[in-house]
């Protein structure tokens, strides 16, 4: 192993190629060229008996792993959502490494438990959240939805279920809407609420859940003798950023006495801009809220913000407190392995405290801001071409579009060639987009929420969309 002098000299060459690398990131291939196994077969089988130096391990890391991986950071990257990471987030990464601290409990990172009580008051702060909200950060919005349906589950049955296990012919019923993300069905499948009993509710001409389809739902299940457990209002869906009825299914929830979870994994960030807190009216019927500074606030996976109203109901939920790990500060403090489901826990506020400071709230507006007017920008240039038209209009920086020439009706024919078209896209390697299906239809996805994303970046990306296009053979 390398000695500390070493490690210095080896750092200073990391650093330089990580400038390097954010420098000259639109020369990469955004996706990269690669067929299943082509990296894993270039890999030793044995692991090395005896040390290698830190230069060859380096060396193959440029020659076979960077050749295999996809540029998230690359301004070009507008596939899924973004996960975005920035120079002062970096930084603070490079710290909670050197750190190696186990964040669990107040006492074994005292430090690191009250900056992150700090940095999600402050979260609170920027979009707007009840003051009487906690704040807690997940390793991702799965967990932390998960965790939402577990202290729901255990609040409801006076935490019977923890204890005793569920009670035979007792149905619970979850509730979202069509569109709400694949880590609600994940989260009904471990929460032992069972796939069958989430009931995914329609949604308007513009995605958003029907509160009145909602509460009908509800009545009739409860008649049937069923448990209401849980609704979920998405608050930006993955395919199109749709926005449900807060207020609405909030105060729904309240009349049943039903908990409340609000995903914003990825749209929640755009809170911080007054001009989008209208879309949280009603947030004070919540029990429960969760967004990613790891999507679109500039924070490097992983960090996702979970906020709870009933704190204590999320500690009974999930605390347990074994010999070895009583302290004498039990009650005084927060100790956040009893806010979720991992004990061990990485010192995540660390990377969100530098970032919030190094743009400050006024830099990360303009960064939302100028992300959001791109999208209007490319938007309407979509709108304008006779081939192309927009799926549904875009709520924050999420363009839903698919190619559809005017002598092309068949629905099937145009999501065949808007398969064929996604592909040839990505193959150029210039720029990287995703897909998704509405109400049936082959949708283009393109997130203009890179941290460095800046008009020639879009510029660029619409002129490959209308080569390719061009090359369509139909
Ligand atoms: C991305 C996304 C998720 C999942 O986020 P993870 O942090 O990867 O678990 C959940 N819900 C919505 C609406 C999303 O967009």
């Amino acid at each position: 192993m390398i000695n500390l002098e070493e490690f210095k000299e080896q750092a200073h060459k990391f650093v330089d190629w990580i400038t390097d690398y954010y420098l000259n990131i639109e020369k990469y291939s955004v996706k990269p060229d690669i067929k299943p196994y082509e990296v894993y077969n270039k890999l030793s089988v044995k692991p090395p008996e005896n040390g290698e130096p830190v230069d060859s391990i380096f060396e193959e890391f440029k020659k076979v792993i960077l050749p295999g991986m996809t540029h998230w950071q690359s301004p070009n990257f507008f596939a899924y959502f973004p996960a975005n990471s920035s120079l002062p987030s970096i930084l603070a990464e490079m710290l909670t490494a050197a750190l190696g601290a186990q964040c669990m409990k107040w006492e074994t990172s005292p430090a690191a438990t009250e900056l992150e009580e700090s940095v999600m008051n402050w979260l609170k702060k920027m979009t707007g959240l009840p003051g009487n909200f906690h704040g807690v950060i997940q390793d991702t919005a799965s967990t932390s939805t998960l965790c939402a349906l577990l202290t729901a589950r255990e609040k409801i049955s006076d935490y019977k279920i923890n204890n005793e296990g569920f009670k035979d012919g007792e149905t619970y019923r979850v509730y979202c809407s069509t569109e709400a993300h694949s880590s609600v069905d994940k989260a009904v499948k471990i929460a032992g609420v069972g796939e069958k009993n989430l009931i995914k509710i329609e949604t308007d001409k513009e995605y958003r859940l029907k509160p009145d389809v909602l509460e009908e739902t509800i009545k009739k299940d409860l008649e049937a003798g069923k448990k209401p457990l849980c609704v979920i209002a998405t608050l930006g869906t993955t395919s199109s950023t749709a926005v449900d009825p807060i207020k609405e299914t909030g105060k729904i929830c309240k009349k049943h006495n039903i908990w409340f979870h609000i995903d914003a994994a990825f749209a929640g960030s755009a809170l911080i801009l007054p001009e989008f807190r209208y879309l949280s009216e009603g947030i004070e019927y919540a029990d429960s809220f969760v967004f990613n500074p790891h999507k679109w606030l500039f924070t490097n996976f992983d960090c996702s913000a979970y906020f709870v109203r009933d704190k204590q109901a999320l500690v009974k939920t999930f605390q347990v407190v074994p010999e070895y790990l009583k302290s004498g500060n039990q009650g005084k403090v927060n100790d956040y392995c009893d806010w979720g489901i991992q004990l061990g826990r990485r010192f995540r506020a660390l990377k969100l405290w530098f970032v919030i400071r190094n743009f400050g709230i006024k830099g990360l507006q303009d960064k939302l801001r100028k992300h959001i007017s791109l999208a209007r920008y490319i938007e309407e240039k979509i709108k304008a071409h006779n081939n192309f038209e927009i799926v549904v209009p875009a709520n924050f920086n999420l363009i839903c579009f698919r190619f559809k020439p005017g002598n092309i009706t068949d629905n099937e024919k145009l999501n065949e060639l808007n398969l064929q078209l996604l592909n040839k896209i990505n193959n150029t390697g210039k720029i990287y987009l995703s897909h998704t299906r509405l109400k049936g239809i082959y949708t283009l996805r393109m997130a203009t929420g890179q941290t460095n994303l800046e008009q020639k970046h879009v510029d660029q990306a619409w002129k490959v969309i209308q080569e390719q296009s061009e090359n369509l053979k139909f």
